[in-house]
């Protein structure tokens, strides 16, 4: 199957402390642009859809700019994604400006919104975040109007009975909300979703869906409800995740799984043949 996405873990530091992440106590690597010239050059990954920049918080990386470039130039048929806490208006602002519009015009922006004000602060762990992330997206919209933006909703035993008013807040704020579940880690322990969570999600995503009915959506009560999963996983065939220590990794469940360029296509043969991530994988994608 050929390399359809590659997701960039550029670093791991954050100035969020976002209860359900593992990288703040994952140390200070980072991935260099020429750490990254490997990937760029590699045959596996000619054809890519879509490559994403994340981290960490990816604005806190000194070559950003010439990263997204570099991978722009290197994969002219990917859609690019850069995943930002937006907790600095200012930095999108300059990273944004320092882009070529050719690149600008394959960009999505996207930025996890975790609840109203106050649940959204407490759950990525900075007072004042929701107002950060407010004000920075609409300061991107008003100058870059065009730019695909969007929020994505993790779903925890704290803001499950929120996702609507969630929902709305991003609608107000003038771009659409998905949802993603938690993957298990070292900070996830008593956030998992109780049955009453996911009785109170379900209710909120289908008042969404009434409203404007999206695939993401569908997909989560599709999950919520126990449906198999509609194909077969692409982790490790279709799609690669590369850490900041520059180290290939399966999916994100799997983190332990890893591999150093040139040795990815390893990956997949190494997964357990039954894996209980796999049964409960939002990903959605049966093995
Ligand atoms: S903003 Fe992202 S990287 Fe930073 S702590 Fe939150 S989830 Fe982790
Ligand atoms: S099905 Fe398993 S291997 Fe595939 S992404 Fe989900 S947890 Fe990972």
């Amino acid at each position: 199957m050929p390399a359809e996405a590659l997701h960039l873990e550029l670093l791991h530091s954050c100035p969020s402390a976002c209860l359900a992440c593992d990288h703040r106590r994952a140390g200070s690597a980072r991935l260099s642009l020429a750490a990254l010239a490997p990937l760029f050059s590699s045959p596996r990954f000619k054809g890519l859809r879509l490559v994403s920049f994340s981290g960490g918080e990816p604005l806190l990386h000194p070559e950003l700019a010439a990263i997204m470039n570099k991978a722009a130039g290197a994969f002219p048929a990917a859609a690019l994604v850069l995943l930002s806490s937006l907790y600095d208006g200012d930095k999108a602002l300059a990273l944004l400006r320092s882009l070529p519009a050719a690149v600008l015009a394959r960009l999505h922006l996207g930025s996890s919104l975790d609840g109203p004000a106050p649940l959204h602060d407490e759950l990525r762990g900075r007072p004042g975040a929701f107002a950060a992330l407010k004000k920075a997206h609409a300061a991107v919209k008003r100058e870059f109007p065009r730019l695909s933006t969007g929020f994505t909703f993790t779903a925890t035993r704290l803001n499950a009975a929120a996702f609507y008013q969630t929902w709305l807040e991003a609608k107000k704020l003038g771009a659409p909300l998905g949802i993603q579940f938690l993957a298990p880690n070292a900070n996830t322990a008593g956030l998992e979703l109780g049955a009453a969570d996911k009785k109170a999600l379900a209710a909120g995503l289908k008042a969404a869906q009434a409203e404007a009915p999206s695939g993401n959506l569908a997909a989560a009560l599709d999950f919520l409800a126990g449906k198999p999963a509609p194909g077969p996983c692409g982790a490790g065939t279709a799609f690669y995740l590369f850490s900041p220590e520059g180290l290939f990794y399966l999916c994100p469940f799997h983190k332990g799984l890893t591999a150093p360029p040139g040795s990815e296509s390893a990956l997949r043969r190494r997964l357990p043949s039954s894996s209980p991530s796999c049964a409960s994988c939002f990903l959605r994608c049966a093995r």
